[in-house]
């Protein structure tokens, strides 16, 4: 057995069934996406258009594909028909601007994306997300928009070596998550909740996710 099928076996056997695994598959060929998809995996995380690109191409609607790299800096290509009819959710829409961009090319093409609101929960201002305090405000204001549908939060998270420094940032973006649920905004469903990685998925899974996005942990060491 190939040690792709392997690791997505084992993880699947481990994680309840609830959780969705999805892989990010960035700096991966399309050969080694399809044997992740063929042993199990659902759902395709892609950073890069330039990689969906190299990829798509071969493996076409094998699974569903989600964008999770940072939207503004791509915003030239994601845009595109062509990639927005490729994604099926953007986890990481973090301001208004970008939440109207794909409203207005989604409508023009009969579309409603599922989008998540990317929270930086580290609070690191370096990195992409909306600040857990100004979360429901971004969301207030996105959820009238016809052709992009809420349907929960997506984070990262600062990265640490021991996974156990994780659980505060994973455990604050449930409480934001559980927070606007109870506020019952028309429009939104809070039912995705996106975090945890290769070293932390079993933390962020204790702590309320229920889509976790695995690289190296399946692949093993990324490479550049
Ligand atoms: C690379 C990446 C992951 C997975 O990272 P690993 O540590 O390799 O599991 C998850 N989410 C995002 C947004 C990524 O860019």
């Amino acid at each position: 057995m190939s040690k792709i099928r392997e690791n997505i076996e084992r993880i699947l056997g481990e994680i309840p069934d609830y959780v969705k695994l999805e892989i990010a598959a960035k700096t991966r060929d399309a050969e080694e996406v399809r044997e992740a998809v063929e042993a199990g995996a659902r759902f395709i995380g892609e950073n890069y258009i330039k990689d969906v690109k190299k990829v798509y191409p071969s493996l076409g609607k094998i699974a569903r594909w989600h964008f999770i790299g940072t939207p503004d800096t791509q915003k030239h290509d994601l845009l595109k028909n062509k990639y927005l009819e490729i994604f099926d959710m953007i986890e990481t829409v973090d301001s208004e601007n970008i939440a109207f961009d794909i409203n207005e090319k989604c409508k023009k093409l009969g579309k409603v994306m599922d989008i998540l609101i990317e929270v930086n929960s580290g609070r690191e201002p370096q990195k992409s997300g909306v600040m857990p305090e100004n979360t429901i405000e971004l969301i207030r204001k996105i959820a009238c928009l016809e052709n992009v549908k809420i349907r929960g939060l997506m984070t990262m998270g600062p990265r640490f070596g021991n996974p156990e420094d994780s659980r505060p940032y994973f455990k604050e973006t449930k409480r934001i998550f559980d927070e606007i649920k109870n506020l019952d905004i028309p429009g939104v469903e809070m039912k995705y909740l996106s975090m945890g990685m290769s070293n932390s998925y079993k933390i962020a899974i204790s702590e309320g996710a229920n889509i976790i996005r695995l690289g190296s942990v399946i692949f093993g060491p990324r490479k550049s």
